[in-house]
């Protein structure tokens, strides 16, 4: 998936960390089965690789 931070975010330091946090998941899904909200409700958005495509699609 592929990610551009919006201009005025992008040279923040905030945008940075973000970007830099965001690019380290590399949407294995090893962390699907042991996600707690994940085995609850059963939807890929909520567990973490489904967090990390929603947080980048606001960036
Ligand atoms: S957050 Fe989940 S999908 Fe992303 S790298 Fe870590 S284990 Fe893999």
């Amino acid at each position: 998936m592929q990610t551009n931070l919006s201009p005025e975010f992008k040279g923040t330091a905030d945008g940075q960390a973000a970007e830099a946090i965001l690019r380290k998941c590399v949407h294995c899904g090893f962390c699907t089965a042991t996600c707690p909200t994940y085995q609850l409700l059963g939807d890929e958005l909520d567990g973490p690789r489904g967090r990390i495509y929603r947080m980048k699609q606001v960036l």
